[in-house]
Parts: structure tokens; sequence; C-alpha cells
């Protein structure tokens, strides 16, 4: 989106992809029909000044459409960008990025490298990483990445076999890899366990009760109390949707304590409520959950261990004494038999006489990496060692200002997922595509005049600036050509829907 903004204004730009997912990112690159989008298409216009342009492709502005199309959507935003000479796409991993003589050097993992004026980082949603509970020998029983090539072989795995899968996290990565399971004929018993066992809520019809930002009260405290008063009067949905355009002022206005407090113990319940599903997945879920195939559990990991040929996993429910791990093997670990577990719960149940908790395949659902000094993505990681980029206060993102350039670097800006800090609610394309207007606004306004200064000069001009120089222009309808003023962006929010549920607790991290 950011490419196809910037070439809209003249700046030639080039992209670096090194996940094979080129304009389609994680999200959209999946081939699963059964994966659809988490908000309605007319809100997943990739242009803010034309809110429509993805509900006219798909014929169903109300409807959910597959993420697949979406990825196609965008794709072709970015073909036609590419197509007009100003984007040049490089497949490959940025590996590092260092300052040279006031430019960005960003060097490749073949080997080559980009030199650039500007360097903006949209590397979304890190992967999680391994959880505490999991011992290195459960090896590729654990799958740590649920977005990864080793996932989509689990699944067919799993499914060949009908063997009995764990799922570590009930936010919307777990929704997702139970249809990917469910689409690849897995008949087996799935487990999908968190600490509060929250699933997310299905989107609804309802009628919107908008509020304006000076009727909401100030602190945390006061805004849940007003929350779930509200909820009582217009039902959650339009209380929790009300918040949508206010949402970066309220969270900026939050102290630190607060936003640490929001986290730690609203934010289960926020996501539930906030990132729904499509109905028919929601349906598919129930019935799932309600033939046997699909348990729901609050609890934790206490240990994961390898047992033969699969994973054996204790798990303690919340509310309810250790489950041990197979009542055979450990016979006197627990005074609770095996007999004793309500299955009601979802608890792991005596299977094959194998004991409780086994389990041919793990995934990691927990969402995506929840502390960005642990990346191990490698140009990000040489960037926070070299002190190119600092973690956000929270140390979920990147510290960034409210034109979301990265604190204490010249020309250096993030994107998305990675400016949770600053906005929190900027994981989704709604708002992301604000973000990538309003930062393309601000790229256009550093780099143009020093274009034009320098032509008048008749200096020697980088290659991709020269090219970039566009001819004066008027503004396309509802385009603000010049940078936007601190937040302004902000204001301009429509809703969005998804987010994942990253449960620090799930292993005691
Ligand atoms: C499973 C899932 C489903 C979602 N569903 C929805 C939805 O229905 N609706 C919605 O609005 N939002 C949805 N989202 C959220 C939202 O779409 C993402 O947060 C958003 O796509 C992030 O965009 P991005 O461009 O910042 O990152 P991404 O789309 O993740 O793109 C980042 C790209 O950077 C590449 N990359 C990373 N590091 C490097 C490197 N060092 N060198 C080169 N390339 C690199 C990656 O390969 C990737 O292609 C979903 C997210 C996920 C994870």
């Amino acid at each position: 989106m950011l490419a196809a903004q910037l070439a809209r204004r003249g700046i030639t730009s080039v992209l670096i992809e090194g996940g094979g997912r080129l304009g389609h990112g994680i999200a959209f690159s999946t081939d699963e029909p059964a994966h659809v989008l988490n908000v309605r298409s007319e809100s997943m216009s990739a242009w803010p000044d034309d809110p429509d342009h993805f509900a006219r492709e798909t014929g169903d502005p109300r409807g959910f459409a597959q993420r697949r199309h979406f990825g196609r959507y965008l794709r072709s935003i970015l073909d036609e960008a590419i197509a007009s000479g100003r984007v040049e796409p490089i497949a490959d991993m940025a590996v590092a990025a260092v300052r040279e003589a006031g430019d960005w050097r960003i060097d490749l993992e073949d080997g080559g490298g980009v030199v650039a004026r500007a360097l903006v980082l949209a590397i979304g949603n890190q992967p999680p990483e391994p959880l505490n509970a999991v011992p290195a020998a459960a090896g590729e029983r654990f799958i740590n990445n649920p977005w990864g090539g080793g996932a989509r072989a689990a699944v067919r795995e799993a499914a060949a076999s009908g063997g009995e899968v764990l799922l570590i996290g009930t936010g919307l990565t777990m929704i997702d890899t139970v249809l990917s399971l469910a689409a690849a004929g897995h008949r087996g018993r799935i487990v999908a366990l968190s600490r509060r066992g929250q699933i997310p809520k299905a989107h609804a019809e309802f009628a919107a009760a908008p509020v304006e930002a000076g009727e909401l009260p100030e602190g945390l405290l006061e805004l849940w109390r007003w929350l779930r008063r509200r909820s009582g009067e217009v039902g959650w949905r339009a209380a929790v949707d009300s918040l949508r355009p206010h949402s970066h002022a309220l969270w900026q206005g939050l102290s630190l304590a607060e936003q640490r407090r929001f986290l730690r113990h609203a934010r289960p319940w926020w996501d539930a409520h906030r990132h729904r599903i499509a109905p028919e997945v929601a349906r598919q879920i129930v019935d799932m959950v309600a033939g046997g195939r699909l348990d729901i559990v609050a609890g934790r990991i206490v240990g994961i261990r390898e047992i033969e040929g699969a994973l054996g996993v204790e798990i303690r429910r919340r509310g309810w004494p250790l489950t041990p791990l197979s009542c055979a093997e450990s016979p006197s670990s627990s005074a609770l038999r095996c007999s004793d577990v309500p299955q009601t719960f979802g608890a792991p149940r005596p299977s094959g006489g194998e004991g409780l908790g086994r389990f041919e395949f793990v995934f990691n659902c927990t969402g995506p990496l929840g502390a960005i000094g642990r990346s191990r993505d490698p140009m990000l990681r040489r960037m926070l060692d070299d002190g190119l980029v600092r973690p956000d206060r929270l140390g979920i993102g990147l510290e960034v200002d409210g034109r979301s350039r990265a604190a204490g670097a010249a020309n250096l800006w993030a994107l998305g997922p990675l400016t949770k800090g600053r906005y929190w609610e900027i994981v989704a394309v709604p708002d992301i595509r604000g973000q990538a207007a309003a930062v393309a606004d601000d790229i256009a306004s550093l780099l143009q005049p020093a274009v034009r200064a320098m032509r008048e000069h008749k200096s020697n001009l980088p290659p991709d600036l020269v090219e970039g120089e566009p001819p004066a222009r008027e503004a396309l309808p509802g385009e603000t050509l010049n940078p936007l003023p601190e937040k302004d962006y902000t204001q301009k929010q429509q809703p969005f829907c998804d987010g994942e549920e990253n449960d620090p607790e799930i292993d005691g991290r």
C-alpha cells in the first residue's frame, strides 16, 4: 500500500520482500478458501480516499471475502504501481540497514544492496517465539510458526493420521488453524488452550451508536466502566465499535501504567470482542465444539515432553488441580483420577489407551511475537543492536513519533504492527492504509523539496530520486498532498477487526 501511495506521489521506491509473498504479506498469502477476512469488504479498501474500492470488486460490501482474494487485490494494486515504473520489487531478505553518507544502505541476503534516501520498515508481525514450556526435544511435532511451511505440512500429516492436535492460544490464529485442519479433512480431536479460554466473538448486524470524543471519560478504569454501562444500553458490539474512531487518542491518553494494565488484564476480553470472526466461521466453530471435535480449555501448560512419537502435555486447567500427563505413567502424581476429569471443560481425555494429553502435533497459536526486542528478523535485530531503532516504552513495537518516524534516526519510518506501542490499533488494513497514506505524504514532503533544489542546481541526483521526481499535479479526489499534522490521520480511522490473542501468561512469560 505504501509503495502504491508513493508511486501516486511520483516517488520511486524499491520494495524488498524476502518471504515469497510479494504484495500479500503473511495474512493474505494463504491459499485456503476457508480463511476469510474478519473485516467486511466495505472496510477493506487499500485506498483511504476510495473506501469502496475493494467492495466494488467483490460485489458484496457486507460480506467477508476470502483472504486469498484480498491478497490478489493487493497484488493487482502493486502490479499497477510496478507497471508505472515507480516501484522496483526485489525478492530477497534484507539482512542489515545502516546509515551511509546520509542515506540508508540495505544489505540483501544474496550479497547485493540498495541505497535509498528514506527507509520504511514494514516487516509486519513477527513470528512467535518458542514457548518456555516446550523442550528442544519436541522437534517437528511442535509447530512454533503457525503461518510457515512446517505448519501446512503438519496439518496435512495430522489430517492423514487423524491424530489429536493441541493448539496453544485461542485467538484468531487458533481459529485459522482449526479451519485449516477441518478443510484438510482432519477428523481427530482438537484441544485449544489458553489461560482464560476466551475465543473471538462473531460479527452480527447491530445498530451503530457513535459517540463524540468529548463524551468519553479519561483513565482506563473509567473507560472500562463506561464501556460496561454503554454495552448494557446499546449492546456490546455497538459500544466496542463506537470507540474505534477514538482508539488512537484514547490509547495515547493512558498513562504507561494504564497501558500495561490494559495489556495484562483487559486485552483478552478486548481482543475477543473487538476482533470478531465472520458469522460463517463462528458457526463452524460452534458445530465442531458441539460435535466433540474441538475442546476449548481454560488452563495452562505445565510441561511438554516427547513420548513415543507424540508429545505428552501436562495441563493445569483453571480452577482444577494438576491433570497428570498419563494415568499409567504417574499414578500417584495427583489425587485426580482419569474418571474424575470433567469432559465438559475439554480436558485431555484418555485416547486409545495412550493416556492423557497425548498429541500428535502441538501448534503455537499465541499470536505474533509480543516483545519486539526478541525479534529474530536479521535486519531488525541488527538495527536494534546498532541502536538505530529502539523498542517503544511497552516493548511491543518500535518507538515512533506521531508521523510514524522512528525515534532518533533520520528518514526512517515504521508501519503497521511495528507501531503498536504508539497506536495500539494499527494491525489491520483499515488502519494501516491511513498510516501508509500519511507516511507517503511525509516522505514526499521531505524528499521532494530536496529533489527540486538539487535539480535547480543541476546536481547529480541519485537515480531513484531523479526518476521519482513527479511533475506538479492536482490532488486526487480526497487525497492530501501536504504532510498531515501529527495524529491527523488517526481521526479518519475506519473500523477494522483483526488482532491476535497473544497470551504472555500462557507459559509463564
Ligand atoms: C493470519 C492473519 C490474518 C489476518 N486477517 C486480517 C483480516 O482479515 N483483515 C485485516 O484487516 N487484517 C488482518 N490481519 C492483520 C493485518 O492484515 C496485518 O497486520 C497486516 O497485513 C500487516 O501488514 P504489514 O504490511 O505491516 O505486514 P505483512 O503483511 O506481514 O508483510 C510483511 C512482509 O515483510 C516481509 N519481510 C519481513 N522481514 C523481512 C526482511 N528482513 N526482508 C525482506 N522481507 C521481509 C514478509 O515476508 C512479509 O511479506 C491478519 C493478520 C494475520 C497474521
